[in-house]
């Protein structure tokens, strides 16, 4: 394993995208924050840490792109040809897209520390890190890592209902113990948008992510509707702010 190096150095702004449980959008809302930061001028790095679901690379239609290796360490892999927004996932690293990693603790913890270290992001303005769900090891081994470079903070991902933002007060505790800032809470599936006619029907409850905010004191930074364009987009690896323009959720996101 190459020796450690400080990259992280270089990057204005880290934040840390987390979610109480898996389902609720949390790799999606990661992937549109990197690219609406993006098409916001900004120069952006996306690391994806959770190692036995990386879907970033399906997410970008980059899956089957490699990393490659400078002396300096492992070059992100660019969506776009101008290199405004990089992907690191290990999902790049497996010799077959489809295998598992069944990997203990230390192992994983290695892996994420080489993440943080040796990727040469090359003074981008935000380092967007997509977590696995819950509160887990790989969790703390992220945030110590990151506390010598004052991360930015953490975004809590969660659905309206409320068994998911049941989770998310347990998130929002975690950030408490760990000292890590929060930047505030997203309600994704809040709605679905009509494919026809665009109009929001509230399919689940809605508000629960708002309430939550309150309750804790932290910022609620919107709500994100279930846009079946927005679906299409990650499922076929498109640009979302490119190929559905005007879309409700887009406007969500902005
Ligand atoms: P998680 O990372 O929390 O496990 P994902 O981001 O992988 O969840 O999302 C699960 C599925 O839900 C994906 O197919 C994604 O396209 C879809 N999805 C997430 N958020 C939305 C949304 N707001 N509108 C439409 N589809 C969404």
């Amino acid at each position: 394993m190459a020796a450690s190096r400080d990259h992280l150095s270089t990057v204005r702004h880290v934040i840390v995208v987390l979610s109480g449980k898996g389902g609720v959008g949390k790799s999606t809302v990661a992937s549109q924050i990197a690219l609406g930061l993006m098409h916001a001028g900004k120069k952006v790095g996306l690391l994806d840490v959770d190692l036995c679901g990386p879907s970033i690379p399906k997410m970008f239609n980059v899956e089957e792109k490699d990393i490659h290796q400078c002396p300096e360490g492992w070059l992100p892999v660019y969506i776009d040809k101008e290199q405004r927004l990089g992907v690191m996932s290990i999902g790049f690293l497996l010799s077959n897209k489809d295998d598992a990693v069944v990997w203990r603790g230390p192992k994983k913890n290695a892996m994420i520390k080489q993440f943080l270290s040796d990727v040469v992001w090359s003074n981008i303005d935000y380092l967007v890190i997509d977590t696995p769900p819950g509160t887990t090891d790989e969790h703390l081994t992220v945030i110590e890592n990151l506390k010598s470079y004052n991360p930015d903070g953490a975004i809590l991902v969660t659905t309206p209902q409320a068994v998911a933002v049941g989770d998310v007060r347990r998130e929002l505790t975690f950030c408490k113990k760990t000292h890590l800032p929060i930047i505030g809470i997203i309600e994704n599936m809040s709605g679905f948008v009509c494919p026809c006619c665009g109009e929001v029907t509230n399919v689940f409850s809605k508000g629960g992510g708002e309430s939550l905010a309150k309750q804790f004191s932290v910022p609620f930074l919107g709500c994100i509707p279930l846009d079946p364009h927005l679906t299409q987009s990650t499922e076929e690896g498109r640009d979302f702010f490119e190929a559905f323009k005007g879309s409700v959720a887009i406007k969500a996101l902005q």
